[in-house]
């Protein structure tokens, strides 16, 4: 499953062997999930 920083934009394989997760690139912490189809979209209101 890929994921995306959500800071450099870069796509991170993610390997959940590790506990902390973080963008090999930027150092980023967080990341998106990159889906193909269907991203749903919820307004927090
Ligand atoms: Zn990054």
């Amino acid at each position: 499953m890929g994921y995306r920083c959500v800071n450099c934009k870069q796509p991170v394989e993610i390997n959940y062997e590790y506990r902390g997760v973080r963008c090999p690139y930027c150092g980023h912490r967080i990341l998106v999930k990159e889906r193909p189809v269907r991203i749903k979209q919820v307004l927090a209101k």
